[in-house]
This record gives C-alpha cells, structure tokens and sequence, in this order.
C-alpha cells in the first residue's frame, strides 16, 4: 500500500474520531511526535484524544497541550477503553510492538479502527494497517514532521506543534549528537525553527530544570551506586527503591542518568538498573557497533535502539546486577571496539 495515499485518503478526506497513543513511560519525542501529531489533526478538524499508558516526567509539563493527555494509569482506564474501541483511526507513535503500551495492546489490537504506526523502533510487530516507519529516522517527530510535509499541509504547522516536534528530535539525538543526524535532520529542524519556537526555553525547560533535589540524588548515586568495569569498557548505575523514597523521586527524575555512566572516557555500554515494585527496569546505552536492542531483547525482554535501549527483568536487584554483569563478560568480545 502506498502510504501517504493510504493516510490522506484515511485522514483527510473528512472529520475522524482518532486516538493517539504512545509507548509506556513516555518520554519527549513519544509526548513531542503524539502532541504535534495532534494539534496538526485538531487542524484538520478531526476529533483527537491523546492516550499515554502512564505518566509523562514533569520536566514535559509545558509542552503545548499536554494538559489534555489522557493518562491510563490515573484512573482512565474505563475513558481510555472507550476511546481506543470507538476511534476511527489509531496512530501508534513511537513504538511498533503492542506490549510497549501495557493493558493498552489488547483493547489497540482488537479495535476496529485503521492502525497506523509511526514509529522509528526497530522491533515491530504485525498488527498495524500502516507503517510509517523508519529505523534511520532520528525520532517519531521526525516522521511527524515528514507526514505533514508529504501530505503538503506545513501551512498547519504552528509554534505549538513546531515546540513539540523539536523537542522530540532534540532529545532523541540528544541535542544533535547521535550517529544518525543527518543534513536531512538540520534542515527538518531550520525548517521547525522558522516558525519561533523558543530554542532557549526548551533547552533550559528539558536540561537545565533539575530541582535541588534531584542533583543532590545524582551527586548521591555518582558517589554511591555507580560501578566502571574498565576490562569490559562497561559502566553501571544501580538504584535501590530505597534511594528513590530517600530523595523523594518523581516520575522522570532518574531520565538522562544513565548518560553519566557513558560519559566516562572509554566507556563502551552503561547502563541504569532500577529497582521498581515488582520489577527491575534496565535502561541501556552504548556508542559505536554494541547494539543495546539486541542485548536488551535477548536478556531482557526488551528492545530499543542500536544505541540505547531498554528492558526489565523479574529476578532482585541484586541478582539482576549479578546477572548483567555475567552477561557482559559473556559479550566481551562484542565490547571490544
Ligand atoms: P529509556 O532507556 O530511555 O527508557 O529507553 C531507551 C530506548 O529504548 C527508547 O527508545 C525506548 O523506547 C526503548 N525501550 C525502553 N524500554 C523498552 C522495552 O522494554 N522494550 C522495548 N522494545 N523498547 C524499550
Ligand atoms: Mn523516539
């Protein structure tokens, strides 16, 4: 099928019931891409509800029309049910396969509405009825962006929808420094920048908001929680719920930690393990040819990126850690770049 055929003739061709959602604890870009995503639809003048599984990091709360955000978890269940099951259309942003949306994935693959993903994971999964997807794009926003574009409605594109693509991409790349951005990126964002987003606002709103707080937790678990395994060009960040309760932690405050742990010279793979109630969450990034996806899928029921991934596993921290270690002696040889 021919995709943006496919999309025009589903989305503009007359006012849709369409419901957007976003992958378990959303961060920017899976907020930026759905917010823009939006706003373009409302535009349009479609009927859009924007569904997160579960709550956004406070450090997003000034993102042009969060306030809407249905939150799943937060006593939505019943509204969000409702929403996905009448929804003429579901857009599924930033995430391919449906167990990255928790209770979401069964009402989402049971609903009679046209699926489209757009998503730029490269994991995915057989349920949508379009794919805009695209592993090289840099962040969900990115192809937000492209969709608009190729549906010849960047007249749409306003302030707000501008501030929330941009913030998507920005932190994807983290600030325009991974691998894939490219020249086409740049121009994306020039072209995003045309329309007065707050290039200094942002910035300061996304990296330069950090409550006392949280930096006496960072400077808590630098000292503490973080072992460098030289041999292995490894470096991990272990948090007890404890240390969570001890600093009083919101949602979203241990976001960009692990990139302490990479940010030591020669460090090749780091990673944030994180105790949770029932669980422990494994973030995970890398530079060069480690694929963290590939590491957090086959130990860790996750996936992700080349270059930064996620995933959990069910055993205790401190088996967890015992774990992680074992396996990343087992890949020293993959370590060795
Ligand atoms: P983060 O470490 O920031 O939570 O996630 C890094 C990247 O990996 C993000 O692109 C995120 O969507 C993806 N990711 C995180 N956790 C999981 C997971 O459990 N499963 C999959 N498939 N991807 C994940
Ligand atoms: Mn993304």
């Amino acid at each position: 099928m021919d995709i943006i055929p496919a999309i025009e003739k589903e989305i503009l061709s007359q006012p849709k019931r369409i419901a957007i959602t976003m992958h378990t604890n959303p961060d920017a870009d899976a907020l930026g891409a759905s917010l823009g995503l939006a706003a373009f639809l409302k535009k349009k003048n479609h009927h859009v509800s924007v569904i997160a599984p579960t709550n956004y990091p406070e450090f997003l709360d000034w993102l042009p029309g969060i306030a809407d955000v249905i939150i799943y978890e937060k006593n939505n269940q019943q509204l969000s049910f409702e929403l996905i099951a009448n929804a003429d259309i579901i857009f599924c942003v930033d995430f391919a396969v449906l167990n990255r949306i928790n209770d979401l994935a069964g009402p989402v693959s049971q609903a009679k509405a046209t699926k489209i993903v757009i998503d730029h994971h490269l994991d995915t999964e057989d349920f949508a009825d379009v794919m805009l997807w695209n592993p090289k794009a840099t962040a969900a926003a990115e192809l937000v962006y492209e969709l608009i574009e190729a549906l010849g409605e960047t007249n749409c594109i306003d302030k707000s929808i501008a501030e929330c693509l941009y913030v998507g991409i920005l932190t994807d790349t983290v600030s325009f420094k991974t691998p894939n951005t490219t020249p086409h990126v740049h121009r994306i964002v020039a072209n995003l920048l045309e329309f007065e987003v707050d290039v200094a606002k942002i910035n300061k709103l996304v990296y330069d908001s950090n409550s006392l707080n949280k930096l006496k937790f960072l400077s808590f678990i630098l000292s503490n929680r973080l072992t460098v395994l030289p041999d292995y060009k490894t470096a991990y960040i272990a948090i007890k719920s404890a240390d969570a309760k001890q600093f009083n932690l919101n949602t979203g405050d241990t976001e960009g930690i692990v990139n302490y742990a990479l940010s030591i010279k020669g460090i090749v793979l780091a990673a944030l393990i994180k105790e949770k109630h029932d669980r422990v969450c494994i973030s995970l990034r890398s530079v060069g040819d480690f694929a963290v996806n590939t590491f957090a899928k086959e130990y860790f029921h996750g996936g992700g990126h080349k270059n930064a991934a996620g995933g959990m596993s069910n055993l205790s921290l401190e088996e967890t850690i015992t774990t992680f270690e074992k396996l990343v002696k087992h890949n020293q040889d993959l370590l060795k770049q």
